[in-house]
Parts: C-alpha cells; structure tokens; sequence
C-alpha cells in the first residue's frame, strides 16, 4: 500500500499519514514553480512541505504522545516511550478512523479513552485464559 495523503505529523522520528497511519520516512513535499515565463521576475522552484494535521485543536503527534503516556502509565512503565508510541499507532489502525474524523473525540481525553477501552480487552484476555 501506498500512502499519498498530504496531511500528517512527525511522530517517533518519522512522518505519520493522518489518514491510514502509513509511516514515511520523510515529510511529503510538492514542487512547484512560481513566477510567469517571461515576466519580470524568472521562475524557480518552491516547495511546500505537507502539513501538520491538527483536530479539536490538538496535532496529530500529541495525540498520539498523549494516547502513549497513558499506556505508559495505565501499564506501570511496561512500555518505554518508543514502544507506546508505537502501540498507540496500532490501536489507530484498528480503528481505522483518519485523524480528524468526527466519529471520535481527537482531545487528550479522547486520546486517553483509546487506551483506556483498548486496555479493557487485555483485562478480558487475561480473565479468559485463567
Ligand atoms: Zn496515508
């Protein structure tokens, strides 16, 4: 799969897609040229960088910290930093909601009931194998 959405933020080192939380190894980037040929000033390149996704007033990579602090703390250090980041993005796949979808509450407080429903079926795991 290819990802070619536009929108995204820096998250662990790496540009994560807003929308299908691919993982680029470099933030988006679109060329164009500016100026008219022939006119007073000659044409040249400009880029513009993709940019940062932001939802309820929060970008997508506090969001994503924030959904990672809670699995850090919810689970008594279990995680180191890298690792929730990374759980954290999986627990968005499952969703499969682009960042911003008015399906769910992009807040820290929707960031932390993430976690917390996605800890729920751990608890449920473990009950089960008992
Ligand atoms: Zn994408």
């Amino acid at each position: 799969m290819t990802c070619t959405h536009w929108d995204g933020d820096t998250v662990n080192g790496y540009w994560l897609c807003a929308k299908c939380f691919a993982k680029l190894q470099d933030r988006p980037r679109r060329y164009h040229m500016s100026g008219v040929e022939g006119g007073d000033v000659p044409p040249r390149q400009e880029v513009t960088l993709a940019p940062v996704a932001k939802a309820d007033g929060t970008t997508l990579a506090q969001f994503v910290h924030a959904m990672a602090l809670r699995l850090i703390a919810r689970t008594g250090g279990s995680f180191d930093k890298a690792d929730a980041l990374e759980y954290a993005i999986e627990i968005l796949r499952t969703f499969s909601e682009p960042f911003g979808s008015d399906d769910l509450d992009w807040t820290s407080a929707g960031a932390w009931e993430l976690v917390d429903e996605d800890l729920q079926h751990w608890d449920a795991d473990e009950s089960a194998s008992n």
